[in-house]
Formats: structure tokens, C-alpha cells, sequence
């Protein structure tokens, strides 16, 4: 395989595999000036290919936009449907290498993929990440936090707002994990997040829908959760400016 850095416009990088040539796809949504400096906010989906709630989501979220831009006011949206593009294509969770690339990152991995949002990830220095997947093993919507309370204050509107379309997971285990009311604060080693190095630490949110509920509701429940999110993160902005 080789690489691409991709400056090119809808492309974040290009590589190839058995012949064929693949792109990590890359949108922009500019919102309206809100009088500051925009905050840049990474959304991901189709890490695993086998998830196909996420980039219908991220889709359906951008279309929305387009029609009602003020939910996007003072926010630059780069958005990467497809991480996996071989995943997305074959339906499997895995690359088309059989690698797992939410275990790859910031390890160095050979992965092109993840070469090409690791130079992304570092060249944007993003305010936020928000990335969308799918669960088989849940029974209903969770997220991620990492353990930092403004990660809290932005996942649990969005919990909130996504009980329109699908019940919260309240397990006290969810993926192995503990977790309280829905948020889970633990996670595993090599998922795509912030360049480690990053200073200050962007927030870094994972929204899970359960992959058995019907897709057009796991779509609802994801964009409820996006603009749940940005709401949120908007209003923590200007107290925070405010003080
Ligand atoms: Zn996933």
C-alpha cells in the first residue's frame, strides 16, 4: 500500500490496495461567524465498516445543516464519513487488511488509513472529536467519555436528546466496561483520538447506537446527539469566555 497526502477538496488522502485506489473522504461545513475564532470540531464515522448508522448519520446531519445552518453558528465541521473505505465497501469491521483501526492509532501503524487522519488530526488541532459507531452486543445508546468533566457535560444532552429515537443502555456493564447511566469513562488502547501531544486536549466524545435497532432510528439518534453535542459545547464556550 502507499499514501497520499490528500489536499485535494472532498479528499483527506488517497492510497491503494489490490490494485484498486482508495480515498479517506473529507466534507467542511463553515457555520456563520459567531465573532470569534471558529471552533473546528473532527466528526468520524465508518471507523468499522460493518456500522453503516454512522456515515448515513453524518450524512443525514449535513443535509440538515444545508437547510438550518444557524445549528452550525461559529463552527468549522470537518467531517470523515468513511475511515474505513475498504471496511465501508466490503461491510466488514476490519480493513481490508484485517486490522481493527480502532485499536492502531497513535501506535505507529502501517495502517494508510490511519497515516492519513493521524497528519489530518495533527494538522486541523481540533477543538473536538466526535466520533459515531454502532454496537451489536448493547441494548440501547451509550457513549465515551475519557474522563474529563467537560467530555460529561456534552455526552449527557446528547444521551438525553437521543431518547427520542432509541432507549438509553443503562447497564452497569456495557462493552466490558463499567458504566453509569449510560457514560462510559474508560476505553480501549489505540482508538482514533487527539494527537497525544495535543495541548490543550480537545474533547473526545464516542456515540454508540445498538446495530440491531432500525438503521433510520440509529440515523435520529445520532444527528439528536451531533446537535445535542454542539449546543452544548457552544454554551460551555461562551460561559468559559464569560468568566
Ligand atoms: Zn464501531
Amino acid at each position: 500500500m502507499s499514501t497520499d497526502a490528500g489536499d485535494a477538496e472532498g479528499c483527506a488522502g488517497t492510497f491503494t490496495n489490490g490494485g484498486r485506489s482508495y480515498a479517506v473522504a473529507r466534507l467542511r461545513f463553515q457555520g456563520a461567524d459567531a465573532g470569534r475564532e471558529p471552533l473546528r470540531i473532527g466528526l468520524f464515522s465508518g471507523v468499522h465498516g460493518d456500522e453503516p448508522s454512522g456515515p448515513a448519520a453524518l450524512q443525514r446531519f449535513l443535509e440538515s445543516l444545508g437547510r438550518d445552518p444557524g445549528r452550525a453558528a461559529g463552527y468549522d465541521l470537518w467531517v470523515y464519513p468513511w475511515v474505513n473505505p475498504t471496511g465501508c465497501e466490503r461491510g466488514t469491521r476490519e480493513n481490508a487488511s484485517g486490522k481493527d483501526l480502532n485499536r492502531e492509532f497513535w501506535r505507529d501503524s502501517q495502517e494508510p488509513e490511519v497515516r492519513i487522519l493521524e497528519a489530518e488530526l495533527s494538522r486541523r488541532r481540533f477543538h473536538g472529536l466526535i466520533t459515531l459507531h454502532a454496537d451489536d452486543t448493547c441494548e440501547g445508546h451509550y457513549g465515551y467519555t475519557h474522563g474529563r468533566p467537560v467530555e460529561d457535560s456534552l455526552l449527557r444532552p446528547a444521551l438525553e436528546a437521543a431518547e427520542r429515537a432509541l432507549p438509553r443502555d443503562g447497564r452497569p456493564v456495557i462493552d466490558g466496561f463499567s458504566a453509569k447511566e449510560g457514560v462510559i469513562t474508560d476505553c480501549f488502547t489505540g482508538i482514533l483520538s487527539p494527537p497525544p501531544r495535543q495541548e490543550p486536549q480537545p474533547f473526545n466524545i464516542i456515540f454508540e447506537t445498538p446495530a440491531s435497532a432500525p438503521l433510520e432510528l440509529q440515523v435520529q439518534a445520532h444527528v439528536a446527539a451531533l446537535d445535542a453535542i454542539l449546543a452544548a459545547y457552544r454554551s460551555h464556550v461562551s460561559y468559559a469566555e464569560g468568566l
